[in-house]
């Protein structure tokens, strides 16, 4: 771990410079001969007079004393915010779920309500989301090169099994790998579909459900250009061949 981080701070332009290991804050102020300097935070409110200046070599060197208490709390606020900005770069999890998967990594009191970070967090899923794909190649290609859009929500399974394409159709497959097994025991299956919720330039989300055991489970769904029977065809074979390859079973 380095002692020293720096960080951009709330302020544009600003930057904060953190001391994990002395709890202090510095707030970069201008240079001196070349060098940047870094002023405490609490200059302005305690007139503290402490600074940091880095070396040459990078080395960072304290000077003054603090003239008040450790900013401890500050930090461990900081460097939550932090984490939670980050994980959503990566996963698919909820807003809510990074929040307290933050509060169980930084175990005491909440630095923060979630109220006061949801939207720092779904800023940052935002910056992190690609153009929209204009073709279902492109979506395809888009949706299998980034793990956070293949896999399934827990990051566990494979969720998108590719595209299928019957003439000048196209299909994009996803798979519930989890709910296989339960189309396997299934008596019977059933579709159905959706125009509602369809993106543009797809004529429909369809689903495919096993009914077992009194309940109805929905182990797939193609997002579809058409409704042509040899689309159908070619999505049904995709989802039989996924389900001998992860189960070693097909269905009844
Ligand atoms: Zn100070």
């Amino acid at each position: 771990m380095d002692r020293y981080i720096e960080l951009t701070g709330a302020r544009r332009k600003s930057i904060v410079l953190i001391d994990r290991v002395g709890q202090w804050i510095w707030h970069r102020n201008g240079f001196v001969a070349g060098n940047t300097r870094y002023r405490c935070s609490s200059y302005t409110e305690r007139r503290c007079r402490a600074s940091v200046v880095p070396d040459l070599h990078g080395i960072y060197h304290a000077h003054g004393h603090h003239n008040h208490e450790i900013h401890q709390a500050v930090i461990c606020r900081h460097t939550f915010i932090e984490w939670c900005r980050e994980r959503p770069r990566t996963t698919n999890i909820r807003p809510h779920a990074i929040y307290l998967e933050a509060l169980r990594r930084f175990p005491g009191p909440p630095p923060c309500p979630f109220q006061e970070i949801r939207a720092t967090i779904y800023r940052a899923r935002r910056e992190t989301n690609p153009r929209i794909p204009v073709s279902p190649e492109e979506l395809a290609e888009l949706i299998e090169s980034v793990p956070r859009y293949n896999m399934d929500l827990n990051g566990e399974h494979r969720f998108f099994f590719g595209l299928v394409t019957a003439g000048n159709e196209h299909a994009l497959i996803f798979i519930n790998v989890g709910a296989l097994p339960a189309l396997v025991e299934a008596w019977s299956a059933h579709m159905d579909a959706t125009f509602h919720s369809t993106p543009r330039g797809y004529y429909q989300l369809a689903s495919v459900h096993g009914k077992t055991h009194g309940i109805s489970i929905q182990v797939a769904t193609f997002l579809m250009t058409a409704k042509t029977q040899a689309l159908y065809e070619v999505c049904l074979a995709r989802l039989k061949e996924i389900c001998l390859q992860q189960t070693g079973r097909i269905s009844k």
